[in-house]
């Protein structure tokens, strides 16, 4: 998957990247110069940026949204967020388990749905509420 929110250029020895942080809605344009081992960080208006410069850097994350089937609701989907930002690389197979579950309405936010479904600690939970659909239930729906 392409980072949209980045570009690189090759300037003398090292490699400059630019990239916006995501850290708050001033999206700060950060430029990212890497010189070997060292990585040197100008642009951030505060000291989250150069976190989340090194961070994208080093093991980018981003923060999970889906939407799963409900069983039983008034609506037929959910939508679900992972409770912290996952490595963008785990993005697939987040995407793979979200096509394997099903929710039981009725569904309010925060629920857990996943618990810590690959070992690092970060859930799977809902973000939104649906009802029960009383005539579904007696239909056999
Ligand atoms: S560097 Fe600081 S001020 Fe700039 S976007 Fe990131 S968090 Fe916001």
């Amino acid at each position: 998957m392409e980072n949209s929110s980045s570009s690189e250029a090759s300037v003398g020895s090292g490699m400059t990247k630019s990239i916006y942080c995501l850290r708050c809605p001033r999206g700060c344009l950060l430029q990212v110069e890497e010189e070997g081992e060292q990585i040197v960080v100008s642009g951030n208006a505060c000291k989250l940026g150069e976190a989340f410069a090194l961070q994208e850097i080093r093991s980018p994350r981003r923060l999970f949204t889906s939407s799963l089937c409900v069983r039983g609701g008034t609506v037929p989907v959910v939508s679900v967020m992972s409770s912290q930002p996952i490595l963008r690389d785990d993005i697939p197979r987040w995407v793979e388990l979200c096509r394997t579950l099903e929710v039981e309405a009725p569904v309010v936010p925060e629920m857990c749905v996943a618990k810590n479904p690959f070992g690092d600690g970060i859930d799977l939970i809902t973000t939104w509420y649906v009802e029960r659909d009383n005539d579904a239930e007696n239909q056999g729906r």
